[in-house]
């Protein structure tokens, strides 16, 4: 239906086109139409034009495409705070951890599979948010510390299929308990190779993975530093 209408739209164009190209017209009108014409097709170039808003020698901003999916849950509700923390999802790393996902991102798609990123830099002002709500070590790393996701090395992590669909891991992203435990193995053969392929082959590339959450993977062997840096949103 979507194709039918823009053919009937691109007939129509042309239809307008011919109507327009048998009108009289003298030279100058002419060129002035050209003119015109050549400032319209600039303008979806213009709006190409991409703005960076982040210093580009620390930070990677990592976009939706077909390698990666954003699905930042501390940018909505559906997480285990149930209340957004970040004013707006964007994922960042820093360059060389964003270097080490290129290679891997690059891996899982001869599998067919993409990334979803839950989680990627953690503004340390958004840890001390979390920390406020959830004043509890088991589950948010106390500020004063500052976790690898306030440096820009650690992500979180799931893949998806080519029809966007969820590769099953056994449980949902921040699912606190044993059975997010990477060595929990009363689950499904599948749900274990669907782990163990996702931690194979971020280690492959340099990643470390922990025992209590499948999802979590960290750049151990070059952190940056802790930051404050918060993104702008629109
Ligand atoms: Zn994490």
């Amino acid at each position: 239906m979507v194709a039918l209408i823009v053919a009937y739209s691109i007939i129509l164009a042309c239809s307008d086109k011919k109507v327009t190209t048998e009108s009289p017209q003298n030279d100058e009108e002419e060129t002035a139409k050209s003119n015109v014409g050549e400032l319209l097709d600039l303008r979806p170039k213009v709006k190409e034009i991409i703005t960076v808003d982040y210093d580009t020698t620390r930070w990677v901003e990592i976009k939706d495409n077909e390698f990666f999916t954003l699905d930042i849950r501390y940018a909505s509700q559906n997480n285990f705070m149930k209340q957004s923390i970040y004013d707006c999802p964007r994922c960042f790393l820093d360059i060389r951890t964003a270097e080490m996902l290129k290679d891997v991102s690059t891996e899982f798609k001869k599998y067919s599979y993409s990334i979803v990123l839950f989680d990627c830099y953690r503004p340390l002002p958004f840890q001390e948010k979390l920390w406020n709500l959830m004043p509890n070590a088991t589950y948010v790393t106390p500020p004063s510390k500052g976790s690898m996701h306030n440096r820009g090395s650690a992500l979180d992590v799931s893949l998806l299929k080519t029809d966007g669909s969820s590769v099953d891991m056994g449980t949902h992203y921040d699912h606190f308990g044993r059975k997010a435990h990477y060595d929990y193995t009363e689950l499904d053969s599948s749900i274990i190779a669907n782990r163990q392929l996702l931690r194979s082959t971020m280690e492959k590339y340099g990643f470390r993975g922990i025992r209590t959450e499948w999802w979590h993977f960290s750049n151990q062997e070059s952190p940056a530093d802790l930051s404050d840096w918060l993104w702008p949103c629109d």
